[in-house]
């Protein structure tokens, strides 16, 4: 029997198929937007390479001014940078909680004692948790006591040390633990650490305070704590220490 269509009909029907398919995959897709109200962010002039940002309070610059630091007249002042020395914790005088921490120190360049004994300092993130700071150039220790680790909790990626007496970097992105107000943890501290640019620490959950003899755990405290410097008998150098407060990264967004 013949077809009812004739061939004509058949081929304007594919084409019209092919035409609209054509149309309807190049026709603009409709944009998605959040539609949640955010604020535009401030501007902040970066300063520097190394900074200090425009929107960064200096701690420590060229050693000249110590007027953040408690008791900063323990510390020898040098020419463009101070040594550590006197108490085993000194701390700065404004507390901080969440924030972007840049340091840059130096082990000494006479290289004097071993393993934990040489180049020892850290920081004392709310005065409690420490990132080591250790001459860990050619100097073996146990990993999660070496430099940029979370002192016995957590060791560094890679060993991303400078020689002794060349000057290093860290730049941390801390966010400070949460305690419920009967003082439970609702969340432990997060850290995040470069050393000389290289990241070494990668937001990592902090399993407590830092302590020598016991194991780390958490004992709630303020939402703010000043930042330390540990003096641990061996003349480590510090400058350009600068720390940017931070709002909190658990915060809601706003509503829209
Ligand atoms: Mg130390």
């Amino acid at each position: 029997m013949p077809s009812t269509i004739s061939r004509p009909r058949v081929r304007l029907f594919a084409s019209l198929v092919v035409l609209t398919a054509a149309v309807v995959s190049f026709a603009p897709a409709q944009e998605w937007v959040s539609g949640i109200p955010w604020p535009t962010p401030p501007t902040v002039d970066p300063g520097p390479v190394g900074g200090p940002p425009s929107d960064a309070l200096v701690l420590l610059g060229d050693g000249r001014d110590l007027s953040q630091w408690e008791r900063a007249d323990q510390w020898q002042r040098h020419d463009g940078y101070i040594t550590v020395a006197g108490d085993p914790l000194n701390a700065t005088k404004r507390a901080f909680g969440d924030c972007q921490l840049h340091v840059e120190w130096a082990a000494p360049a006479e290289i004097q004692g071993a393993g934990q004994q040489r180049g020892n300092s850290g920081i004392y993130l709310m005065g409690r948790y420490e990132v080591q700071i250790l001459d860990s150039y050619n100097n073996p220790t146990y990993p999660d006591g070496q430099a940029a680790a979370i002192y016995k909790q957590n060791p560094p990626l890679v060993n991303a040390s400078r020689k002794p007496g060349e000057w290093q970097t860290y730049d941390i992105v801390f966010e400070a633990p949460r305690f419920a107000a009967d003082g439970k943890l609702l969340r432990p501290a997060l850290i995040t650490v470069l050393h000389n640019g290289v990241l070494v620490q990668n937001h990592r959950p902090i399993q407590g305070e830092t302590s020598f003899f016991e194991p780390p755990r958490y004992r709630a405290h303020p939402a703010k704590l000043p930042l330390a410097i540990q003096f641990h008998n061996n003349p480590v150098r510090f400058r350009n220490i600068w720390i940017r407060e931070l709002p909190p990264s658990d915060a809601p967004p706003p509503k829209k």
